[in-house]
């Protein structure tokens, strides 16, 4: 049994990992934190999911810190899933922390890091299974495309509400294809004029926004006379929560170190 906090509760992720924990017979949701404006139009997680359900929604996250295992992160705010992560570090019971929340500059990044010296943290800005193997399978196909002719380019559509662009999950993939093939070169989006055409070693992305789409990502690889291109479509939130409520029940009781959904998943 893994005892949970859920920051972001009132928000798209918050709610869907609510569900899905309280249909989970290995899961208690003890705990919902939200930003001090939101927090008081809903008082416990009990009233979101329309059930009796004891766990306070609080602004503060050291209020409810003796009650959870694990907090799983998915506030839209970078500067307030950072503060939790200190307060997790400073306190001394070492509770896992499974962050989604996207958008971190890499100074904030290279906090999370020094911090989860203290806390074992599983940072992943895409929780689902498939994307995760897209991950793999991007590593792969680039690894044996390398250095034979073939640009690169990703693309990804996110609906409009979205904060952040380009996604986590397309910066995600872009480091992996820096990784593989040793090109630094990214590039966003194009317009302009080309006399020479296309730079042979650079990375293209497009971030496309609107509607309700829930995320879509493709790397394409395209040569001479043919072309490869992975994508990954997700037509529910409900799979990124489902890995949430994973990586939550998998981090329980780790060592202190950073880890991400591959480590999780078994897939490295
Ligand atoms: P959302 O805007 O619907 O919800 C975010 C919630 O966070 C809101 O209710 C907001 O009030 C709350 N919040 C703001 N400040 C807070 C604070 N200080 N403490 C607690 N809660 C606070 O956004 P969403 O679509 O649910 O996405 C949330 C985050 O998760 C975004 O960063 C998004 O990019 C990311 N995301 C990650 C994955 C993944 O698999 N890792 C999947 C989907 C979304």
């Amino acid at each position: 049994m893994v005892k949970i906090a859920i920051s972001g509760i009132l928000g798209r992720m918050g709610r869907t990992i609510a569900r899905l924990a309280d249909e989970d017979p290995n899961v208690e949701i003890v705990a919902g934190i939200e930003n001090p404006d939101c927090a008081h139009s809903h008082s416990t997680v009990g009233e979101i999911l329309g059930k009796e359900l004891n766990a306070p929604i609080v602004s503060d996250l050291s209020e409810v810190i003796d009650k959870f295992d694990v907090l799983i992160e998915f506030s839209n705010s970078t500067e307030a899933a950072l503060s939790h992560l200190r307060l997790l570090a400073a306190d001394k019971n070492k509770k896992g922390m499974a962050i989604g929340t996207t958008g971190f500059s890499q100074d904030e990044l290279n906090e999370i890091k020094e911090l989860a010296k203290d806390v074992p943290v599983v940072l992943a800005p895409n929780m689902s299974i498939g994307v995760n193997l897209l991950f793999k399978l991007v590593q792969e196909a680039a690894r044996a495309l390398k250095d034979k002719g073939y640009d690169i380019e990703v693309v990804e559509m996110h609906h409009r509400f979205k904060k952040d662009a380009p996604s986590g999950t397309a910066v995600k993939l872009v480091d992996i294809l820096k990784e593989e093939t040793g090109i630094q070169n990214v590039v966003y989006g194009r317009h302009g004029d080309y006399p020479e055409g296309r730079p042979k070693d650079e990375i293209a992305v497009f971030a496309l926004r609107g509607g309700d789409v829930v995320g879509e990502h493709t790397v394409i690889f395209a040569g001479l006379g043919e072309r490869i291109e992975l994508t990954h479509k997700a037509g529910s939130r409900d799979i990124f929560a489902k890995g949430a409520i994973e990586a939550a029940k998998w981090v329980k009781d780790k060592p202190a170190g950073l880890y991400d959904m591959m480590d999780v998943l078994d897939l490295k």
